[in-house]
């Protein structure tokens, strides 16, 4: 690791022990209901210098460091204990999806971390979702990841394929993991209405994944145009900033109290 590097990893140490972390968590709708009906959890660092950084800022640095783990149990953790807190406030229950990082993904123990974080909250396993990429799933000794996916469904959580159609080889593996949601890479969704050809994936994508009884979530919405054409694709959920941007927990809680009671649409 090169000197700045090495810098931000004990920076990131130090986040770690004095709580620099906080969740943001990004609305989510379901076009079938008109209902929010998730948020994904997205980390921010509150850095004491440098203000508000995003992942694009320390993620890498924190998977090559291993410190993603620690960082990541602990997304875990509080994405579950607000979404129990929100449950109790009487809010409409809703999943959380949380980002999983290969790292963490292969801790012998991920199964079991889940497991109990799910107790010591008090938390329904169908109320936390994981979001795994593609790269995440075809791996070397994929045989033991498909065995921890199956577990974390026998569990009851659900699990998302993130960022889908940016990986290798998206169709064979659809059979053998046991996946809830497919996420369309935003990439897609970006020219939906001016590229053609990315209208026609967006169109397969969501033929697919209705072919496989999967859900399937459009990211990275901008637009109504946008929306409007992927509900013409018969597109079940959508995440984007047309909705919302990520949001602090206080502000993502009024955003859900509010529509709750009136449409969004
Ligand atoms: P992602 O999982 O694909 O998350 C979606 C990213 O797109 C978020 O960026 C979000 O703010 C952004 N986004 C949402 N809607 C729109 C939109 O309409 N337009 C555009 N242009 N962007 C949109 P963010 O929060 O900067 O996160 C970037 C990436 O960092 C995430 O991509 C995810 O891979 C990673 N990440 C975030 N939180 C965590 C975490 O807790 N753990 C791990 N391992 N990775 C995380
Ligand atoms: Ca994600
Ligand atoms: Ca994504």
């Amino acid at each position: 690791m090169d000197s700045g590097k090495e810098k931000l990893k004990k920076e990131l140490l130090r986040a770690i022990k004095s709580q620099e972390f906080v969740l943001y968590y990004q609305p989510q709708f379901n076009l079938t209901t008109a209902k929010f009906d998730g948020v994904e959890a997205l980390i921010r660092w509150r850095h004491p210098e440098r203000g508000i950084l995003l992942p694009a800022d320390f993620i890498s640095v924190a998977e090559e460091s291993g410190l993603i783990v620690r960082i990541g149990e602990w997304v875990v953790k509080t994405a579950c204990k607000q979404n129990k807190a929100w449950q109790k406030k009487g809010l409409p229950f809703i999943r959380v999806a949380v980002n999983v990082s290969g790292k963490q993904f292969q801790q012998n123990e991920f199964v079991e971390f889940v497991m109990q974080t799910l107790q010591k909250f008090q938390l329904k396993p169908q109320y936390l979702e994981l979001e795994l990429t593609e790269n995440i799933i075809i791996h070397d000794d994929d045989e033991k990841i498909i065995h921890t996916i199956h577990r974390l469904k026998k569990l009851g959580v659900q699990i998302a394929l993130d960022d889908f159609g940016t990986g290798y080889s998206s169709i064979s593996y659809l059979k053998k993991i046991p996946i809830d949601r497919i996420k369309i890479d935003r990439t897609y969704i970006q020219n939906i209405n001016a590229n053609s050809d990315d209208a026609a994936i967006v169109r397969a994508i969501i033929a697919l994944a209705t072919t496989l009884n999967l859900e399937v979530l459009a990211e990275g919405v901008e637009s109504l145009r946008q929306l409007e054409m992927l509900i013409s694709q018969d597109c079940k959920e959508a995440q984007g900033f047309y909705f919302s941007k990520p949001l602090p927990a206080e502000e993502v809680e009024k955003f859900l109290i509010f529509y709750q009671n009136n449409p969004f649409l």
